[in-house]
């Protein structure tokens, strides 16, 4: 059940990288990138997250998961390219000798704050 951990360490991280002036309540979305490496399933994922931000600081946030193929570079020739199956072998020159690049790792990659509308606190120019 490695989904849960992960939740919990999403939640954590979105909290470690908040700026002092925002609030954990007011998070409306976390975005994350999963490597397929991970067989992380996304639905499972976010079901438990949805579970523990009840009972976290954060009980706004929507928890919004980005798979992202496997990639790799050849050693041999230095093509990049991303693999379908777990088969580590370059497409162009058939070497073994690749090099992974991505693939693997939970990444956050954003976070949405819900700002109040009737405060402000000196943002000017507003969209
Ligand atoms: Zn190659």
């Amino acid at each position: 059940m490695h989904e849960l951990y992960i939740a919990q360490s999403i939640l954590k991280s979105v909290q470690k990288s908040l700026p002092e002036d925002v609030r954990a309540e007011d998070v409306t979305q976390v975005r994350v990138e999963c490597g397929q490496l991970d067989a992380v399933v996304p639905d499972s994922l976010i079901f438990l997250f949805d579970a523990i931000k009840a009972e976290s600081n954060m009980p706004q946030a929507e928890l919004l998961v980005e798979q992202i193929a496997v990639a790799c570079v050849c050693k041999d020739c230095s093509r990049e390219f991303e693999m379908e199956l777990p088969v580590f072998i370059c497409p162009d020159c058939q070497s073994g000798n690749v090099e992974l690049l991505r693939g693997r790792g939970i990444r956050l990659t954003g976070i949405t704050v819900n700002e109040p509308e009737d405060e402000n606190h000196g943002h000017t120019g507003h969209p």
